[in-house]
């Protein structure tokens, strides 16, 4: 009879800040089965289809289980082990020097780390110990939103438990339910209670069904939006005046800055009359307390950059609202509650090297291309896909002496890219932990590794053994390595045993409210109308609308649907579940843009610009406003299409310990109809 034991884990996909908790039940190592946990107080028991089809990542035959060689890229495979990859390895570090190596990380490194960081700081501990490159992958995701509102002094966010307490008005903007589920959950307490909701965005996505009102723009415009916003409650005398100046700098220049800004003048930007731009802001005056929840990565690739989230952060300040139960930001990718931390192991002090490269998507491609970078070590990544411009990414993978691969399934970038192929083990078969903004969560171990996988540390501490680096990994194992990190005052000091004893969890010694004390993360300690740190960097010191002038074509713009994550799991084509969802990139076309490209429902089209082509199947749909298009992210080859020059300067890359060098990722296309079969279309796991 074989001896069944449940584990008590979390989702391997990384939807912070909420998460969802899992219990797996085991039986002689085998998984028995997966559910939600329902004691976990985040998730309640709650799994969407990704979390679902986790169960399909074990046993899966296209699984990486041994390391892999090839003498030259497209050519064979062959199987190898351990000793001898990190050999070959280590050998060409040693000949190219610390200098011309780089690590570069991505989401799938932290299936069960995630806003926890235990991970990244091992990959970092290396990176500064041995003095090569290691990137921070924020800047493909919640960077740039982070920054805006950290210029603006609002970095913190308050929980979805403070939401659904105390808000009386929660805008959605671009903010949707298949990136934070658990949010969601909190959005209809509070729409229970009598809270009005607004769902601001480019298309009409799935939160749009949880909102009172559904405000749709022209992609790129949320900037315009809210600076109309401030015009009218500074015009209108709504805004707080004692608050303002008590805790703001600058309202002076502000208003000056935002006469011109009227509700026709953004109703021309964002293809919104200019009445419901002016009820908008009447309504946000009058509604205490409102709560802003900002998307992730979607609002601010393309033309939004960081600029969007600078003027959405100065709403709540106008208002009063920052420090009050149910006011300001609410939950946002990467962001964290007040108090929130973990111990910092990335030994970060004690790099001597200095950095060559900086924290730039853009520099990292161009260190490749000129050679300054000749060994990638790609770690939970699939940077052909996720980086924009892909071609030019592709042309300069191609000039690496080694790319080492270190990853579940196979991708595009070890497809294409890749020398060396490291099998890593997956959520169950490792421990870790994951933070949402009110908990830890412990994701322990369920089963023994498959093959010859093993976790990324493996990594580090075999080629710090064999490069003479000390102090890499100065832990008996992996669990002392959490202890370490858990050693913070914001986890009450907490254990990995204390965890265990605790159900798998503890909460945080964290504020549900962000800016309690009305303190703010910026040099004046006050939230910054004008920054003067921004002007130090060479960017506007107000908050500015983007030049988002019309060109030629429709624009492209991109998000998350419910089938996958990132770039997890070979984009969710090794999970038989998901795949099936989703058999085909869908471009959403309005139906006059459709009719006007002569594009029918289902069919092949070419998405093209001057970039490149990519082929797409057309889903024509009314949830799509015209004079734009939209797909989920990440199909291969779809950011052939997109713009990889930085938006950020070099000077702006250190303001915070996040890392803000994402590239434009903007597109304009034109569309060609292939054809009424939508066998021409594009076979998604090319
Ligand atoms: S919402 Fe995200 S964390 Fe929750 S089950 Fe789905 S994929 Fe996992």
């Amino acid at each position: 009879m074989p001896r069944q034991r449940t584990v008590t884990t979390m989702c391997p996909m990384n939807c912070h800040p909420t998460l969802c908790g899992m219990t797996v039940t085991v039986a002689d190592d085998r998984l028995v089965g997966i559910a939600g946990d329902v004691s976990n107080p985040d998730s309640e028991g709650f799994l969407c289809m990704r979390g679902k089809a986790a169960h399909e990542i074990v046993g899966n035959d296209r699984r990486l289980l041994t390391p892999l060689m090839r003498s030259r890229r497209g050519g064979d495979w062959h199987a190898t082990d351990w000793d001898a990859a990190l050999d070959a390895i280590a050998a060409t570090m040693r000949a190219v020097g610390p200098g011309a190596v780089g690590f570069w990380q991505g989401h799938g490194n932290w299936a069960n780390d995630y806003a926890f960081g235990l991970k990244r700081a091992q990959m970092d501990r290396f990176v500064n110990l041995y003095g090569c490159e290691g990137w921070n992958p924020a800047m493909v995701c919640w960077g740039l939103g982070a920054f805006g509102a950290g210029l603006t002094g609002a970095i913190e966010t308050s929980t979805k438990e403070d939401m659904s307490a105390n808000s009386e008005l929660v805008i959605l903007w671009a903010a949707n339910t298949v990136s934070q589920a658990n949010t969601m959950r909190h959005v209809e307490i509070a729409k229970r209670r009598g809270a009005h909701v607004v769902a601001i965005d480019i298309r009409r996505t799935e939160a749009s069904a949880l909102a009172d009102e559904v405000i749709l723009l022209r992609p790129g415009s949320d900037t315009a939006l809210a600076l109309a916003m401030m015009h009218v409650i500074v015009a209108e005398g709504r805004h707080d005046a004692e608050l303002v100046a008590e805790h703001t700098l600058g309202f002076a220049e502000l208003a000056r800055h935002l006469a011109p800004m009227t509700p026709d003048w953004a109703a021309a930007r964002t293809g919104l009359p200019a009445e419901r731009i002016a009820a908008l802001a009447r309504r946000y005056a009058a509604t205490r307390p409102a709560m802003i929840v900002m998307g992730g990565s979607s609002l601010h690739k393309g033309d939004n950059g960081w600029q969007a989230a600078r003027a959405i952060a100065c709403l709540p300040a106008l208002t009063g609202d920052y420090g009050r139960p149910g006011g300001g930001l609410g939950p946002r990718h990467g962001g964290r509650s007040h108090g929130a931390g973990f111990a910092d192991l990335s030994a970060a002090d004690r790099r001597t090297a200095p950095r060559r490269i900086p924290n730039q998507m853009e520099a990292i491609v161009a260190a490749l291309e000129s050679g300054a970078i000749k060994v990638l070590v790609s770690i939970g990544s699939n940077i052909l896909s996720s980086f924009p411009d892909s071609n030019r990414v592709r042309a300069a993978l191609a000039r690496a002496e080694l790319v080492v691969f270190h990853d579940i399934f196979p991708n595009q970038t070890m497809r294409e890219a890749a020398d060396i192929v490291l099998p890593s083990t997956i959520w169950l078969e490792e421990i870790g932990a994951k933070s949402t903004n009110t908990h830890i969560h412990l994701s322990d171990r369920a089963l023994p590794a498959a093959g010859a996988a093993r976790p990324a540390d493996a990594i580090y501490r075999g080629l710090a053994e064999r490069l003479g680096v000390a102090d890499v990994y100065p832990w008996p194992d992996q669990e002392a390595a959490m202890d370490a990190a858990l050693d913070h005052p914001a986890t009450g000091h907490t254990t990995v045993a204390d965890l265990r004893a605790a159900g798998g969890r503890v909460r945080l010694k964290v504020s549900d409210v962000a800016y309690p004390t009305r303190e703010f993360t910026t040099p004046s300690g006050k939230i910054e109308f004008v920054s003067a740190r921004a002007a130090a960097m060479g960017l506007p010191a107000l908050p500015e609308c983007p030049d988002t002038a019309e060109g030629d074509g429709l624009r492209l713009a991109h998000g998350r649907t419910f089938a996958h994550f990132h770039a997890f799991y070979d984009h969710a084509r090794a999970l038989p579940t998901l795949a099936a969802r989703e058999d085909a990139p869908d471009l959403w076309i309005a139906p006059a843009d459709a009719a006007r490209h002569g594009v029918a429902d289902g069919s092949a089209i070419e998405v093209a610009n001057t970039r490149g082509a990519f082929r797409a199947r057309a889903k024509v749909t009314p949830r799509m406003p015209p004079g734009a298009v939209w797909i989920r992210d990440g199909w291969p080859g779809l950011n052939a299409l997109t713009d990889g020059a930085a938006v950020l300067p070099d000077t702006a890359l250190d303001a915070f310990p996040f890392s803000v060098g994402q590239s434009r990722f903007g597109a304009r296309v034109r569309l060609r109809a292939l054809g009424p079969d939508p066998a021409a279309g594009p076979d998604p796991a090319d």
